[in-house]
């Protein structure tokens, strides 16, 4: 049934103003917007239309995480205090190695729902045991782009990787919300041959790429970016993660090749790698989109934290280097504008995934149409009144109307522990 969502506030895009607007939504997509949608006789309406009442509410795109690793949230809190190499090599690694489809199931379950209970409705993955996730974004309903994480051991190790990435292709690509790319997971942990072949992979089957590049500055030591430009990966799409230590030669093959580039601010910081040069990205016209990184370097996975922390950050360099509307276009349109979707503004034509808030909390007080935009970026609220993603609500009041397990929480802190039994066990304690 077709939806009217009625007397609500409206900010359609990261540079238009808030107006008061009624929208009109048949199947995923919204077909109309209107100052005041024309209303016939009140009953025979209803029997055609969902229609809701949305006064104090204000309805956003909703938020475009471009990179995580959703079943980390199973490994929040390990290793609050260590570098980016001790953390990966010594407590991630070992872990991931005892994790099954059951595991990465409930994990990503768990992240999913932190997500779409703040507004965000697409998602960038990069992990192991990919099934789990793609079945815990089936049940939950968030729009996907998944990569099964590849690097480099032996012959043998690298071809039942990418055997999982076709299967994860075939069997989920383009099937409930998700869309399936190669997810190369770094230059130091894939050679360069390797990268190679990633990329005529990527060509053969139409698709996405997602790498981490330049995350740590010992990277800059292992490879250049000059060498990966020679493998022909940014032929591709490719969305980069971090970016953190690139110099201005860098960011020009990086800006020639259109790769966009997720920044992710919070797991940055936290795991003492530092602050990328985002402002001479933006003087290069990189497209810059905003990721949280896993919960186990973050701790959250609120986009609303990282684009107010992105923003604090830019303006260390002069607060008008950069202006509110550059974060906003940072977890929507630039996020649409990489994964080549109708996302991330709310216009005639595109998919409807908004995020309604609640105008009655404290921090967007007061509520003033012109100081809407700032509340948003600089006053982050924990919790959206609803999410709707391809038109469904799959966050509504506290609920997720789609989900069908009820205990998810019991299922996921047993698994957690048994895990943590058995890594305790692995390092002999
Ligand atoms: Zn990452």
């Amino acid at each position: 049934m077709k939806k009217i969502l009625k007397n609500a506030y409206v900010l359609m895009s990261a540079d238009a103003d808030i107006k008061k607007m009624d929208i009109l939504i048949d199947d995923d997509i919204i077909v109309e917007l209107s100052d005041q949608m024309y209303i016939e006789d009140k009953e025979k309406i209803e029997d055609k239309y969902e229609i809701y009442d949305f006064t104090n509410k204000l309805i956003i795109p909703g938020f475009i995480n471009t990179h995580t690793h959703l079943a980390m949230s199973l490994f929040r809190g390990i290793g609050d205090d260590l570098t980016l190499q001790n953390w990966l090599f010594n407590e991630m690694f070992p872990r991931e190695d005892l994790l099954n489809d059951d595991l990465t199931y409930y994990g990503s379950l768990v992240s999913i729902l932190e997500m779409l209970s703040k507004g965000i409705t697409t998602v960038v993955d990069m992990y192991l045991f990919m099934e789990g996730t793609a079945r815990a974004v089936k049940d939950t309903g968030i729009r996907a782009f998944l990569t099964r994480g590849l690097g480099y051991d032996n012959d043998d190790g690298w071809k039942r990787r990418i055997d999982e990435t076709i299967y994860l292709f075939e069997n989920y690509h383009n099937k409930y919300n998700i869309k399936v790319g190669f997810g190369p997971h770094a230059p130091y942990t894939c050679p360069m041959n390797k990268l190679e072949e990633i990329s005529e992979l990527a060509k053969k089957y139409n698709t996405f790429t997602t790498i981490h590049l330049y995350e740590s500055v010992n990277e800059r030591e292992m490879y250049s970016i000059q060498e990966i430009e020679k493998t022909g990966l940014f032929k591709n799409n490719v969305i980069a993660a971090h970016c953190v230590h690139v110099d201005e030669e860098d960011i020009k093959i990086i800006a020639k090749n259109e790769v966009t580039v997720a920044h992710n601010p919070s797991s940055n910081l936290k795991l003492g790698n530092g602050i990328a040069p985002i402002l001479k990205m933006l003087e290069h016209e990189v497209n810059i989109t905003l990721g949280t990184d896993g919960a186990a370097s973050n701790n959250t996975l609120n986009l609303w934290e990282e684009m107010r922390l992105a923003s604090l950050l830019q303006k260390s360099n002069g607060p008008e280097k950069f202006k509110t509307e550059e974060a906003l276009r940072m977890v929507w349109e630039n996020g649409g504008y990489a994964l080549n979707e109708k996302i991330g503004r709310i216009e005639e034509e595109y998919k409807a995934d908004l995020a309604i808030i609640d105008l009655n909390n404290f921090e967007f007080y007061p509520i003033d149409l012109n100081r809407l935009k700032s509340h948003l970026v600089y006053s982050p609220i924990n919790k959206v009144y609803a999410t709707m993603i391809n038109g469904e609500w799959v966050y509504y009041d506290g609920e997720y109307p789609k989900l069908k397990e009820s205990d998810y929480s019991g299922k996921f802190h047993k698994l957690y522990f048994d895990l943590e039994k058995k890594f305790k066990k692995s390092k002999g304690e």
